[in-house]
């Protein structure tokens, strides 16, 4: 395993890969299960509880993610292919962060509840409802492989900021 760059939105040339829509994987192979052992290990890394594919730069439709708390026994999950299946009416203000957005967080608006399906690990289709902070983050996964980032769902100004802070984080660093 090995830990991989993460992109980020200060710096225009990943920004351009990060802008990218993701390719469907047509089959999970081994290759494909080594880049979701080096994403996990580079999720780990960061630290952080969600990575998608394009975020190191392979724009194919693979998420991996832990919400595991600290303390708690790690619990990795695999998504390739995800699928909103339905999606509640009711929705749920979470303040959100990004790996590529490093040291930004805001408050984003999505539905509460999801039903998805995706194949796992092992290549098997699985469907399941996702609630709370597991609704949260694999909406926030699944717009990443459209090219869109958490902070595309702010004002044009919070956003335009957004990026701001992380160029001058970045510049002091
Ligand atoms: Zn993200």
């Amino acid at each position: 395993m090995s830990i991989r760059r993460i992109l980020t939105v200060d710096n225009a040339a990943d920004l351009a890969v990060l802008k990218q829509k993701s390719a469907t994987v047509e089959t999970v192979t081994d290759d494909l299960r080594r880049l979701m052992d080096d994403m996990l290990e580079t999720m780990y890394d960061a630290p952080g509880i969600g990575l998608a594919a394009v975020q190191v730069g392979e724009p194919i439709r693979v998420i991996v993610m832990d919400l595991a708390r600290d303390g708690e026994e790690p619990a990795p999950r695999y998504f390739v292919n995800p699928e909103i299946l339905t999606s509640s009416e009711e929705t749920h203000a979470y303040e959100e962060g990004c790996l590529s957005v490093p040291d930004y967080y805001d408050d984003v608006e999505r539905p509460s509840k999801v039903t998805l399906r995706y194949m796992n690990y092992q290549g098997e289709t699985v469907v399941e409802e996702a609630e709370e902070l597991y609704a949260v983050c694999i909406q926030h996964e699944m717009d990443h492989l459209e090219g869109v980032l958490f902070i595309d769902h702010l004002s044009r100004l919070r956003r335009d900021r957004a990026i701001l802070k992380v160029k001058k984080a970045r510049r002091a660093a």
